[in-house]
This record gives C-alpha cells, sequence and structure tokens, in this order.
C-alpha cells in the first residue's frame, strides 16, 4: 500500500514536470479508492475503465448521459416545485385543521424566534436542493448544445461544494417520525406535495448513486475535445 503510494507521488512529480498548463492534468483519472493515478484511455459505449491496483471504477462511458441527465434533473425540479407549493398534509385536532407546506414550515420557525435554525433549514431542505438540480439542468443543457466550457466547470466545482449539504432525505424521514407521533391524537390527510416529496427524495437518491460529478467532468471532457477536433479539421 505504501510502496503504491509512493508509486503514486513519483508519477504525479514525473507528470507534473511535463505538464505544460493545468489542462493537461486532465488526461490522468486518480482511484478514488486507492489513490492510484492513470492515464485516461478511450473506451467504448457502455464500458467502463477500472483501476489496475484495486479494480474500482474509474470511469464509464455512456453516450447518452446527457440526455438521461436532463430527464431526470428536469422531473427532479417539476418535483421540488410541486412539493413546496401544495400542502404536504392536513393535520385535524379537535375540529381545527392546519395545512402544512415547506415554506410554510421554515416561515413559522422564523416567527417563532428560531432564526437561526430556521436560515440552517431554509438552506438545507429549500435553496440547496432547488440549486443542486437547477445545476443539474444547466450543466445538461449545456452539454447537450455543446457551449459554455468554462460556465460547466464553474458549476460542476460549484455542485461537489454543495451536494454534501441537500438533506431533503433526512427532512422526509422527520416528517415521517412526526406523522407517526402525531396518530392517535390528530387526524392526518396527505396532500399532493407528500407523494410529491417522495418522489422528489427517490430521484435525489438515484441521482446521487448514479449520476457521479466525474462522469459530467469526463462528458465535458469529451463534448469539448470532440468540437475542438471538429475545428481543426
Ligand atoms: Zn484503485
Amino acid at each position: 500500500m505504501l510502496c503504491n503510494s509512493r508509486n503514486s507521488l513519483i508519477l504525479a512529480i514525473i507528470i507534473a514536470m511535463k505538464l505544460e498548463n493545468e489542462d493537461a492534468l486532465d488526461r490522468y483519472v486518480i482511484c478514488r479508492k486507492c489513490h492510484t493515478l492513470h492515464e485516461e484511455i478511450p473506451i467504448r459505449d457502455g464500458t467502463k475503465a477500472c483501476c489496475s491496483e484495486c479494480g474500482g471504477v474509474l470511469y464509464k462511458y455512456d453516450s447518452r448521459l446527457a440526455e438521461h441527465g436532463l430527464a431526470l434533473s428536469v422531473s427532479g425540479l417539476i418535483l421540488f416545485i410541486l412539493a413546496n407549493i401544495f400542502p404536504l398534509v392536513q393535520i385535524e385536532i379537535l375540529g381545527h385543521e392546519q395545512f402544512i407546506t415547506i415554506p410554510k414550515t421554515i416561515l413559522s420557525l422564523f416567527e417563532s424566534g428560531f432564526y437561526l435554525v430556521g436560515l440552517i433549514c431554509a438552506f438545507l431542505i429549500f435553496v440547496f436542493p432547488l440549486m443542486i438540480f437547477l445545476i443539474y439542468s444547466i450543466l445538461f443543457v449545456l452539454l447537450k448544445l455543446k457551449r459554455g466550457e468554462k460556465t460547466i466547470k464553474e458549476l460542476l466545482v460549484l455542485l461537489s461544494r454543495i451536494l454534501p449539504w441537500s438533506m431533503s432525505d433526512i427532512f422526509f424521514v422527520s416528517i415521517l417520525v412526526a406523522l407517526v407521533k402525531l396518530i392517535g391524537y390528530a387526524q392526518i390527510h396527505i396532500g399532493v406535495s407528500f407523494w410529491a416529496l417522495i418522489g422528489f427524495v427517490v430521484l435525489d437518491l438515484y441521482i446521487t448513486k448514479n449520476l457521479h460529478i466525474y462522469e459530467i467532468w469526463m462528458l465535458r471532457k469529451r463534448t469539448f475535445f470532440k468540437e475542438r477536433k471538429n475545428d481543426r479539421d
């Protein structure tokens, strides 16, 4: 393991000495499991390249990634909007009815004086999930149009920073726990937003598991490399 790390370090130094600019780094891929450095080679559609040391997946090639990604991210945005404009649940206690929506839940925290908690919740369950799906949609539209190479790079960096802060799945679990505790004390009617939120959380988990940032980074490289090659020809 130590030997492997030392080899990688030596290889990294040799490559750094040969590099003329930062973009030349794009030719190399680091294994996320064992950090071994590999030179990227072209692979066929639907196949994946694996690490020679640990066998972990280095990168995959899916020629329909932009189409699939765009369909998933736009569906996620629609579900997110539906989850936020309609009531999540309707709670009836002693003849008194109350509709609960996501924005109303955040606002009630501010009205109760919990400003810091309200602000954190607003970012974790509203701002960050919305930003993530908006960024995904913009990224795939730009990749389909083959425009905005620099913008795509900046959006991918921003996406990698905010991805760990999306907590809509935790929010959904906390709603379930609250509803289970309320059964027996109140009548609960599930609203449209509840089903939209389930759909959104499932999509969010699917994208997190199957759509990695490095795949979009590789797609960007392939897309603009082909463009530059066509321009030269
Ligand atoms: Zn490896």
